[in-house]
């Protein structure tokens, strides 16, 4: 049976995050030929409607308000909840950001319905959905049956492959309108860590540090090889709680989940709880002076070395490619 799945469209600086785009996708497959709905909330944001449609969404819904333009709980459930009201879709598809990750679960629970988190992997199957998501931190996959109610559910960055963009693709873009109040929270200021200006979870490249690099000045070290890649910096928690650089930055378990198409681990020793956060990356390179550290078991290339030696050899590499 086909059905009618809202994609929520995230906004940052005025342009979609790529998930947005993997979300359409992700809704299509559920929807089997029935219909696809983009959602965006935000303030002045309405512009950016077609190009939702141009990923692949039939028509768009906006949500325009002042008390949208940053994130908040209150404000983005209610606002969602308004949507789900108009559309009463058979599902709904977030990013699994720090957006999706909490406002998906408020809204499904406000509407009784059960959530799939982080997904990697979508199929249908006559009227199931399928979806496969990492359990124990990575080690091993689940599938997921939904076979009734709304499906809600969030998808992993850099997964589900976003359709093309087909530019002559255009739709209806409805305005619906919220009266949005008792919002508790008071954003006064949005301080963003990413040295590169890269988007750590969305990135194709991440260069990552350990404790390895000694210092938070040799972190430098990182951001000259990240420039030169068009990456993104992370790091391990041991950097992290040795104050070489931001815990925005850190990736594992208790940190960030990537999946960039190349990670770069320097000076990690490659500990579970790292792994948990990064194994899923498609290509990884490991430089470490130890040859027996865990990091080599999951990488795909590996360099024993002193890093001082070698991160700077492949800057200058990377700079005549
Ligand atoms: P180390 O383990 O000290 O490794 C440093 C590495 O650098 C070593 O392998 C060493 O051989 C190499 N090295 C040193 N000098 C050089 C050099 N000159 N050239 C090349 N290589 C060199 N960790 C995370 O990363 N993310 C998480 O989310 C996370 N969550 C956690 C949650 C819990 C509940 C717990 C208990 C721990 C968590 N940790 C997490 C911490 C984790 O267990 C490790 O302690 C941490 O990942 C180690 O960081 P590291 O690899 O940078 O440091």
């Amino acid at each position: 049976m086909t059905k009618k799945i809202l994609a929520v469209g995230e906004i940052r600086d005025g342009e979609f995050r790529n998930v947005s785009y993997e979300a359409v996708a992700a809704a299509k497959e559920i929807a089997s030929g029935g219909e696809v709905v983009g959602v965006l909330l935000g303030e002045n944001v309405s512009g950016l409607a077609q190009e939702l449609i141009q990923y692949g969404a039939d028509r768009a819904v906006v949500v325009e308000s002042e008390k949208l333009s940053s994130y908040t709980p209150d404000g983005y459930t209610q606002a969602l909840q308004a949507v789900v009201e108009q559309e009463n879709p058979d599902g709904m598809i977030f990013g699994h950001t720090s957006i999706g990750r909490d406002a998906a679960p408020k809204l499904a629970a406000r509407l009784d319905s059960g959530l799939v988190s982080d997904a990697t992997a979508i199929e249908v199957a006559g009227e199931e959905v399928i979806f496969t998501r990492p359990i124990y931190s990575g080690k091993a996959f689940e599938k997921k049956v939904v076979s009734g109610g709304k499906i809600f559910a969030t998808i992993r960055p850099n997964n589900i492959a976003p359709l093309e963009k087909d530019e002559s693709r255009s739709g209806d873009v409805s305005e619906v309108t919220v009266d949005i109040k008792d919002i508790r929270t008071i954003i006064k200021d949005v301080v963003r860590n990413t040295a590169t200006g890269v988007d750590l979870s969305e990135a194709n490249i991440i260069v990552a540090g350990g404790r390895g690099l000694k210092s938070g000045d040799n972190f430098k070290l990182l951001d000259e090889l990240a420039d030169v890649l068009g990456a993104a910096v992370g790091a391990s928690r041991g950097a992290c709680d040795a104050e070489y650089c931001d815990y925005a930055l850190q990736i594992g378990q208790t940190g960030k989940v990537v999946t960039p198409d190349l990670y770069i681990a320097v000076g990690i020793s490659g500990a579970i709880q790292h792994v948990a956060g990064m194994s899923n990356s498609k290509v990884i390179v490991a430089i470490n002076k130890d040859p027996e550290a865990e990091i080599f078991n999951i990488a795909d290339y590996g360099i024993v070395g002193d890093l001082f030696d070698i991160v700077p050899k492949l800057t200058e590499e990377f700079k005549n490619v």
